[in-house]
């Protein structure tokens, strides 16, 4: 009698617990996201439909870290108790960017709930944010461009009447005249040295309109600095200036492009020299936050009033006679292309610091005890 009771107990548990499992899994499947459940070394014990539509992988896969090379190491990361959030790239069953959350819930067992978001739309639309700009900008320096040239073919334009008068007087005059050739040679001179200032404008407009394609890597932000610090030490020392370089904690890797970070650094190393004419200091420091790694670079030199740090970033805007106006352009292009930020001080005869804010590869943050 009573094993027959305990018996019914038992099938009203489990008819109970199989009502709760597909209630569940129909809970799991109404998600917008894919959720995997799988072992340390990557059985699949679950996998919510749409993880199959998304990842292809269904119940029957038998090794998620074969559909998926790189979750086998976002896994291992997460084995000590953090919850990782990483960004990654599928090709298979089509091409998507992915947002993973890894969340450690079976630390006995080792397992591992996994939910992917779909991100490709999201960050597609930031490029083409990213692109309508670039049309803008375009124009912007386009018309920055044709007003820059219009000054030095002016000046050629004058010094070629005034050499065509000087050599008709020339070939006027009854004697050999020297004072004439060296107006000539003079104006041929300044010619010359304007259509240098030309192609200076040109090559500039050029280097700005370069369509900028990162090359986008987990990289250490520290080593293209370091790089381009060699590159300019030559010319501090000339100038007396001196570099301090202040690094309080071991930096997260950032997702970056290195050659374009080394050309950021060169811009605004080169801004902080030009603002120093009798030698002075660059504190270059870096932190970072849960989002961002952040460089400063601040300078001793001649600041900027607010006029100038208004028009800091528009292109062709320059307070120096040899400068092109375009180095803050570009700095803001490559720090926009990153997802980045800038943020600038300045104090007029005091000096100016520029940070930049790139985003980190990876957030890590430290999972609450769930006790
Ligand atoms: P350029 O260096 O050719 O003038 P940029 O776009 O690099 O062009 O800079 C634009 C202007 O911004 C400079 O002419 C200068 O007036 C100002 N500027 C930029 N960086 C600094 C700095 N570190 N200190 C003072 N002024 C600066
Ligand atoms: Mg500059």
């Amino acid at each position: 009698m009573k094993s027959t009771d305990s018996i019914a107990n038992l099938l009203r548990k489990n008819k109970r617990l199989s009502r709760e499992l597909s209630r569940m899994e129909a809970v799991f499947n109404a998600i917008k996201s894919a959720i995997v459940v799988c072992a340390e070394d990557g059985e699949v014990m679950f996998a919510n439909s749409l993880a199959s539509e998304i990842l292809g992988v269904g119940e029957s896969t038998a090794n998620l870290y074969k559909i998926i090379p790189s979750v086998e190491d976002a896994i291992k990361s997460a084995k000590d108790g953090v919850l990782a959030l990483r960004e990654l790239e599928i090709s298979y069953p089509e091409h998507r960017l992915l947002n993973l959350q890894i969340i450690p819930f079976d630390e006995e067992e080792g397992r591992f709930a996994l939910i992917f978001n779909d991100i490709t739309r999201q960050k597609l639309s930031t490029e083409e944010r990213i692109e309508s700009e670039k049309i803008a900008s375009v124009l912007n320096l386009a018309s920055g461009v044709a007003h820059e040239i219009g000054n030095p073919l002016n000046s050629i334009n004058i010094h070629l009447q005034v050499a065509k008068r000087r050599l008709a007087k020339y070939k006027n005059a009854t004697q050999i005249n020297d004072d004439i050739l060296d107006g000539i040679e003079e104006s041929i001179s300044v010619c010359t040295e304007e259509v240098s200032r030309l192609d200076g404008i040109i090559e500039n407009f050029l280097k700005a309109l370069r369509p900028m394609r990162p090359d986008f890597a987990s990289c250490d932000p520290i080593k293209p600095l370091a790089e381009t610090l060699r590159t300019l030490h030559a010319e501090l020392e000339n100038l007396k200036i001196s570099v301090e370089v202040n690094l309080s904690t071991a930096l997260p890797k950032i997702y970056a492009d290195e050659n374009l970070l080394k050309q950021l650094y060169f811009n605004i190393l080169h801004n902080a020299m030009e603002a120093m004419d009798s030698g002075g200091i660059i504190k270059i420091s870096a932190q970072d936050d849960d989002e961002f790694v952040k460089i400063s670079f601040a300078d001793t030199g001649c600041g900027m009033d607010e006029e100038a740090i208004s028009k800091l970033f528009n292109p062709y805007f320059t307070t120096k006679t040899t400068g092109h106006g375009l180095g803050m352009t570009i700095i803001q292009a490559i720090v926009r292309a990153h997802g980045g930020k800038i943020d600038v001080e300045s104090l007029l005869n005091k000096g100016t610091t520029i940070t930049v804010s790139l985003p980190r590869t990876s957030k890590r943050v430290r999972m609450l005890d769930a006790e």
